[in-house]
């Protein structure tokens, strides 16, 4: 028989799978706290469980699937993991020490399809969506590599901004958050969650009405669709104006702010005329925008990275229009963090 990640079982579905095998429901509870809280890598270690039920777990469930095949720590604390996966396929999870905490940065799919031009995980294609399990397996084997340590700390935050388009991996991706912020589990605080999408309107609908409460960022990259269409294809598919009204929706049905990131890329999408104009254009919606730093994807890349001087001239333009704005601090710059290089290194001709 093939096994199942448990990982990919939300309580609700756990309680309800071992009820229909003839247990308590209150064992379910037991069986998570001991995944969650404990982090168990066997059944065997869940010592208090009644072992009728671990042997059933045994036979239908495995814990643990990663396999890491590479680790490298920054100087700023930052650390990627590079997980093998049961296929052979390599995936990157990272962890950012910040003032406020520490975050992990997981993975959605093997590779995207989406193709923005500015993006090294664009260039490899998706080969597959990662299960749930696969998603939360990320966050448990970053946290019991804390708990290794010394003194032991907990995943605070958690940003879904790693390979892949989160929103074109929707049911895995909204099980994966039922999951983490489960308060019998790991309890990650919804405000403490962040999904950044490049933009599938159709999508964002849906995730709305899922009603998580977590944060959402958007790539939106470009003030206007020609330039947006030029760097994301997505934007063929669902223009700027489509993604605002899919944004609008989002900010009337959640209680959260959104978030506008922006990399900026030089000479194309830099300019002061340029800040006008997404100030213009995110207006007074509760938003703040995030400006990100370009990191090349090769030594041929066609786009270069703006200056500092630069961007704090488009930073003052956004500022003086009203807007909330941030510039992104980068994380493990000596490691190579930026989106898809890791995997990208190990990879050539992916
Ligand atoms: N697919 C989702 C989430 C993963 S990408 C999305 O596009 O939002 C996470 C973030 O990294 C996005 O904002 C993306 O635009 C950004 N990114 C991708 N390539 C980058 C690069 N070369 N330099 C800086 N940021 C990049
Ligand atoms: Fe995919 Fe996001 Fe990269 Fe675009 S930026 S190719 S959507 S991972």
């Amino acid at each position: 028989m093939n096994k199942q990640s448990i990982y990919d079982l939300p309580l609700e579905e756990l309680t309800t799978w071992l009820i229909s095998h003839g247990h308590k429901k209150s064992r379910a509870r037991q069986v998570w706290a001991w995944l969650y809280r404990r982090r168990a890598a066997t059944f065997s270690a869940m010592l208090d469980v009644n072992s009728d039920c671990l042997s059933l777990l045994d036979a239908h469930f495995y814990i643990q699937s990663l396999n890491e095949t590479c680790r490298q720590e920054s100087s700023d604390g930052t650390i990627k993991f590079l997980l093998q996966l049961q296929d052979g396929n390599l995936i990157e999870t990272v962890l950012m020490r910040h003032k406020f905490g520490l975050s992990v940065c997981v993975t959605t799919q093997v590779g995207c399809n989406m193709g923005c031009s500015f993006c090294a995980s664009g260039l490899l294609n998706k080969k597959r969506d990662l299960s749930s399990g696969e998603i939360v397996e990320q966050l448990m084997h970053v946290q019991r590599h804390l708990d290794r340590r010394e003194q032991a700390e907990q995943v605070s935050h958690v940003v879904v901004m790693g390979i892949g388009e989160p929103l074109d991996n929707f049911a895995n991706l909204v099980s994966f958050l039922q999951t983490i912020k489960d308060h019998n589990g790991l309890a990650i605080a919804a405000r403490r969650i962040t999904v950044s999408t490049s933009g599938l309107a159709d999508a964002i609908y849906r995730f709305s009405d899922a009603k998580l409460q977590v944060n959402l960022a958007i790539s939106l990259h470009a003030p206007n669709d020609m330039l947006r269409s030029r760097i994301m294809k997505i934007n063929t598919v669902f223009p700027i104006a489509a993604l605002l009204d899919a944004i609008d929706y989002y900010l009337m049905h959640s209680k959260r702010r959104i978030t506008f990131e922006y990399i900026l890329l030089k000479d194309l999408n830099d300019r002061p005329e340029h800040a006008q104009e997404l100030a213009a254009l995110i207006g007074a919606r509760n938003a703040n925008v995030n400006l990100i730093p370009y990191n090349p994807v090769d030594e041929h890349s066609q786009y270069q990275r703006t200056e500092h001087e630069t961007s704090l001239v488009f930073y003052d333009v956004l500022k003086k229009q009203g807007l909330n704005c941030s510039i992104r601090l980068e994380h493990g710059v000596d490691i190579a963090a930026a989106c898809g290089q890791l995997r990208s290194k190990h990879l050539p001709t992916a």
